[in-house]
């Protein structure tokens, strides 16, 4: 392949091979055996962590590869593509690693990056409310200060992985001393501190991976448990948010490439009539247009990537929006059309193409809803008034 303005490096096409390889040697059999039997993919996890691709965006100097937002998200996506899609590469290295990269002491970062690199010790992320939802400005977790330390109140929702998770990075607010007002702060949570209980949602999404409910009853917590500064906590958190949006794109893409490459190899095999159920338009065209949907989601995730990469924090954020966006109805209609293009096959457990279908519509869901970003693109980029 040529080297132009719109590929990725012979690099991180290179990293794209060895993740995939790495992943294929698990693949969707494994994973959907770990759901099924409550079981969790913490070797695939350690395997990943270990060839350094779970920390490849971290800082050489805390046990990462030194490389960006873009790299890691290719690590998602590949391990997507063989049928692993894990959330936690969304929150641990991607949020977390990024904040506390960013905004940690350098006593932090020492402490926590690189057991979020290696994979020993990931951290979960915490900002959802059950009565905030998707407007965060109302969250009620609050954190008061006590003595030398922090005392924390509150719960939290949707919280992925706390049970697999030795941290958590919790989103509070705390009262500034000069002017009362409630700010928000990001606080390290370890998963065992007292007062923290997690109890886990039942969801119908076939994954290892857990949501939980999080109740902190006056969880006490050191002084350094606050990640930063106390009074730039917000825009410390909207560091993580471009990051969490480009590899949510990539969960997506990830997902939507396994479920075509399913798709086609059915239907090159699947005979009824004459020929392939390939052959009929009907099964194709749906399968074609996936193909070129799916891809104008990955050019749009590596923009969003590069551009934050290259700092333009700015620009990056609008390419995320819109390359998780794509990437969500992407996912949703490739799914879709492999359950349609597997026929009654298409919604059994052995072939495994229905049990994509609610991993793909969390991805409209979550990390942030598509209206949300449809509030964002038509306020943002076309200068429309704010809607909510
Ligand atoms: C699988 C999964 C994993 C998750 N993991 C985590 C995690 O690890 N950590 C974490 O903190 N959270 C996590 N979440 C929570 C997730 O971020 C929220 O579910 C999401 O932000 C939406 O919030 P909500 O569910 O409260 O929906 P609500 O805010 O109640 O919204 C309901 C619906 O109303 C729409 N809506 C609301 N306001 C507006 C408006 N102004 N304009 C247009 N539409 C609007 C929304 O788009 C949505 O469709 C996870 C969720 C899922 C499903």
């Amino acid at each position: 392949m040529t080297d132009v303005a719109f590929s990725e490096s012979e690099e991180r096409r290179a990293l794209r091979r060895e993740v995939a390889r790495l992943a294929r040697g698990y693949g969707r059999e494994y994973f959907t055996q770990q759901a099924r039997s409550g079981g969790k993919t913490t070797e695939l996890w350690l395997e990943i962590g270990k060839n350094g691709y779970l920390g490849i965006n971290i800082p050489e100097e805390y046990g990462g590869g030194g490389g960006g937002i873009g790299d890691i998200a290719a690590v998602c996506e590949e391990l997507a593509a063989q049928g692993c899609p894990l959330l936690m590469m969304v929150v641990s290295p991607a949020i977390c690693g990024t904040v506390i990269t960013r905004y940690g002491t350098e006593e932090q970062k020492r402490r926590w990056l690189p057991g979020i690199a290696d994979g020993t010790r990931t951290m979960a992320f915490a900002i959802t409310e059950p009565d905030a939802g998707t407007n965060s400005h109302n969250i009620t977790t609050t954190a008061r200060r006590d003595g030398d330390g922090w005392v924390l109140n509150g719960r939290k929702i949707y919280i992925s992985g706390v049970d697999e998770a030795a941290n958590v990075l919790v989103v509070a607010r705390a009262e500034d001393a000069k002017t009362g007002k409630l700010k928000p702060c990001l606080f390290v949570v370890p998963t065992d501190a007292a007062g923290l209980e997690a109890r886990p949602i039942p969801m119908e999404i076939v994954s290892p991976e857990l949501q939980f409910q999080v109740f902190l009853d006056d969880v006490r917590l050191a002084d350094d448990a606050l990640v930063g500064d106390e009074n730039a906590g917000l825009v410390q958190l909207f560091a993580g948010l471009n990051p969490e949006r480009i590899m949510a794109a990539s969960f997506s893409t990830g997902l939507a490439r396994f479920a075509l490459e399913k798709a086609t190899a059915y239907a090159q095999e699947r005979t009824v009539f004459q020929g392939p159920i390939g052959a009929h338009q009907a099964i194709a065209h749906p399968l074609a247009q996936s193909k070129i949907e799916i891809e104008l989601a990955r050019l749009m995730t590596q923009k969003a990537a590069a551009l934050y990469d290259a700092g333009d924090d700015l620009a990056a954020g609008e390419a995320a929006n819109m390359a998780k966006y794509a990437a969500a109805e992407a996912a949703c209609d490739a799914v879709d059309r492999a359950v349609q293009t597997h026929g009654g096959n298409g919604i059994t457990q052995e072939y495994g193409m229905a049990g994509l279908l609610v991993a793909a519509r969390a991805g409209r869901i979550a990390p942030v809803s598509r209206e949300m970003i449809l509030n964002f693109v038509a306020m943002h980029s076309l200068g429309l008034p704010k809607s909510y």
